[in-house]
């Protein structure tokens, strides 16, 4: 049977895999006994999945049902412990998920606060960074992944099959290990926002991660900042601003010109908090474009009243990007003078930039 009409395991809910069940007259507790094969144990095929008969399994098979659908298919480990791997889903196309040990930094990607994290004994730490899309159609001028354009959105069972894949590579336990996501790798997660969200919900009811430990990042997609506000359960945000006013911001992201400064900010004022819980601000320090102390000021009067925290970045270069990375002494001042303000803000270290893994760097690279 060609891949295309297979059927994956892997995406669907718990309501949907009663209907499997149900449509092949299976007592209703199979279906909790699939749910948990595929995401709590993270069963890679049917012939693994002991609890079910062998009869339903084959039954299953003969369908076109199959676990599905992510492979990791190379990995590319950098000297710094990151390992970016390359993950196929079942049409071939491949996106790229990053794997962190130890948070990624001097701050957690996950957007926890600096120091919170205490190593606890026998206890290892790690943040995978997910893609949302293959490509991305935000066009950031910063960013290799936008060279790609968008080719198309991932499903639920793809954004939770990377977890799954880099999951088990890595031999996690989760009942030992505190693993973080990150929705921060390729793509725009807000423009997939009904898949990115299916997928959140997976991997709290069925993987095991509390929506605490996950973190997603916008460009600023306002409507749906909105919208993933409302949400009962949700991760945390953090949005990219990368720029002090909308001319500079227009310049780098073309989606300013939609949803700008005003939009945007006020759509992080309007955001419900939870407790002790806020805003991430990313910003990408590009040299002399905004990374003067002036830029600084702006900031601070853009951030004012938003319980926030700032991760600044310096740029990660790469070819046919036509920034540079500004020097250490001027990101250290800018952190400064946010700090100084009252504002907590982060250098976030690069991770893995020899192996094309850091912020901004997924395109496939193969080298
Ligand atoms: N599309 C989402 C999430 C993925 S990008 C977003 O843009 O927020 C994750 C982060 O990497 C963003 O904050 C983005 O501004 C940053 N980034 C992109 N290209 C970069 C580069 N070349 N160097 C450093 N950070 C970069
Ligand atoms: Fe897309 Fe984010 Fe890259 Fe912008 S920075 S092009 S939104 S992945």
């Amino acid at each position: 049977m060609p891949a295309s009409l297979k059927i994956p395991l892997l995406g669907p809910k718990f309501q949907e895999l009663s209907s499997v069940v149900q449509q092949h007259k299976e007592p209703d507790y199979r279906a909790r006994q699939l749910f948990e094969a595929i995401y709590a144990q993270r069963l890679s095929s049917l012939d693994l999945m002991s609890t079910l008969p062998r009869r339903f399994r084959a039954a299953l098979q003969e369908q076109g049902i199959e676990v599905g659908p992510a492979q990791i298919q190379r990995s590319f480990p950098s000297v710094d412990g990151t390992i970016r791997y390359l993950v196929a889903m079942s049409d071939a196309e491949t996106v790229e998920t990053v794997w962190m040990p130890e948070g990624d930094g001097g701050e957690a990607a996950d957007g926890s606060e600096a120091g919170d994290e205490i190593a606890q004994a026998g206890f290892d730490r790690a943040t995978i960074c997910v893609s949302s899309q293959i490509g991305c159609a935000v066009n950031c001028q910063f960013c290799l992944t936008a060279q790609l354009g968008v080719k198309r959105n991932l499903t639920a069972g793809e954004i939770v099959g990377q977890v799954i894949a880099v999951l088990n590579v890595r031999r996690v336990d989760m009942e030992r290990q505190r693993i973080n996501i990150v929705f921060m790798g390729m793509g725009e997660p807000l423009l997939n926002y009904g898949e990115f969200m299916k997928a959140v919900r997976l991997l709290v009811e069925g993987v095991g991660f509390s929506e605490s430990r996950m973190t997603v990042s916008t460009s600023g997609i306002v409507p749906r900042i909105y919208d993933f506000g409302a949400e009962p359960g949700r991760p945390k945000l953090a949005i990219s601003l990368n720029a002090p006013n909308d001319q500079l911001r227009e310049r780098i992201m073309p989606l300013n010109r939609k949803w700008n400064l005003e939009k945007l900010m006020q759509s992080a004022r309007d955001f419900p908090l939870r407790n002790r819980e806020r805003i991430t601000f990313e910003y990408v320090l590009l040299r002399d474009f905004n990374d003067h102390p002036e830029h600084a000021r702006e900031v601070i009067e853009l951030l004012r009243g938003i319980r926030c925290k700032v991760n600044l970045i310096a740029l990660n270069p790469g070819p046919g990007i036509a920034f540079a990375t500004p020097e250490e002494q001027r990101v250290h001042h800018f952190q400064q003078r946010l700090t100084t303000a009252g504002i907590p803000a982060f250098i976030r270290r690069p991770r893995g930039r020899d192996i094309y893994a850091a912020c901004g760097q997924l395109k496939r690279t193969v080298a």
